[in-house]
């Protein structure tokens, strides 16, 4: 089959094998897989983009994963923590101001209790009709347990990669199964469930990033995050090359065909790697953004990977400025909560 048949097999199906999905990876064509893709999110998601303010409020972590800044074994680090009152001042202001989502994200920081981020969570609730995505790493099946009781909406957890071997390198201190199994969990909590992996980790091939979006298909994920690996200098992989940003397109366009109705934001690792890379994300299948809402001065040291360095501005500045963006690009901003999308 040559790869036109197979991405239309694969949009009329919603089915496909891994050696489909490489064929199309690997293949020098892009308009086609891209239109298709663009059609699809058009189909699904109308031309509406949701914006979703983060709140990265601690760097502190107590995981080793060989790609990432945070790393705890990265002693150049500036450590950070929020307070409580301060995180819930954050998410206000961005409420006030029309964020709908308010994503939770910090390293693995049991600093942060049950009881801790259970508050949190109440207290944001009590502000309106926002949604509160977590992002808190792995935790107790009774921490997820509470905190879904509590409100929170959805978890982003991301499988980083489908090969288990270089899962379990790269994460010494967890494993694959582990993460699956979290995933799993919050699954069947009721969370709406978010993944996501890296693209151009070393010791990854077309097949595995194939496997990778077979694997949020066979989760059900609701949303889906694909981003560049960005070596960091202070950590084991810092001599790495950085992912494509054409391979990570191509791999948003084929989940996107696939998927058909998961939310895939252009990522930040992408924009990070170039700023270009974000309008082709639109047009190849994306309709999220995040942007993040905590203090400046946090934000240079949520330091995953390297990026440029951060010009200070208002929080309603910034809104403004992703919305004239958005518009420019043809599109809207998204006036609903932006849950999961359901089967049609
Ligand atoms: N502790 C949370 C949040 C982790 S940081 C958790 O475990 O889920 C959020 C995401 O940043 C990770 O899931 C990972 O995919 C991404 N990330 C970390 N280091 C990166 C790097 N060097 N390049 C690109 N993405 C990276």
């Amino acid at each position: 089959m040559d790869i036109k048949s197979i991405i239309d097999k694969i949009y009329e199906t919603s089915e496909a094998t891994i050696d489909e999905i490489t064929a199309i990876l690997a293949s020098k064509e892009t308009d086609y897989l891209f239109s298709v893709a663009d059609h699809t999110r058009k189909e699904y998601c109308k031309d509406k983009i949701h914006l979703r303010g983060i709140i990265e409020f601690s760097n502190y972590c107590r995981c080793e994963c060989l790609y990432c800044g945070i790393r705890c074994h990265n002693r150049s680090l500036q450590r950070y923590r929020m307070e409580l009152d301060e995180i819930v001042e954050t998410a206000k202001a961005a409420y006030e101001i029309g964020y709908k989502t308010i994503i939770l994200q910090s390293g693995e920081d049991l600093w942060y209790t049950r009881e801790k981020i259970s508050s949190l969570i109440r207290r944001i609730k009590a502000l309106g009709d926002v949604a509160i995505t977590l992002s808190l790493g792995e935790r107790d099946y009774e921490d997820y347990k509470q905190w879904k009781q509590d409100g929170a909406d959805r978890y982003l957890l991301k499988h980083e990669t489908a090969d288990e071997d270089l899962y379990n390198r790269l994460h010494p201190h967890s494993s694959f199964k582990k993460r699956l199994q979290c995933l799993r969990w919050l699954k069947k909590l009721g969370y709406q469930p978010g993944s996501g992996f890296m693209i151009g980790l070393p010791g990854q091939n077309l097949t595995t990033i194939a496997k990778d979006i077979l694997l949020l298909k066979e989760l059900d994920v609701d949303m889906a995050g694909i981003g560049p690996f960005l070596p960091h200098p202070a950590t084991p992989l810092g001599e790495n090359h950085a992912g494509s940003g054409l391979l990570t397109l191509k791999a948003l366009a084929v989940a996107r065909i696939l998927l058909k109705r998961t939310h895939l934001p252009a990522t930040t690792a992408l924009e990070v790697q170039n700023r270009n890379n974000r309008e082709n994300a639109f047009h190849a299948g994306a309709n999220v953004i995040m942007r993040k809402v905590q203090a400046s001065k946090y934000r240079q040291l949520y330091d995953i990977y390297p990026k440029k360095s951060i010009v200070e501005k208002d929080l309603k500045q910034e809104k403004a400025e992703i919305e004239s963006y958005i518009q420019k690009i043809g599109r809207q901003i998204a006036d609903d909560r932006g849950d999961a999308i359901p089967l049609i």
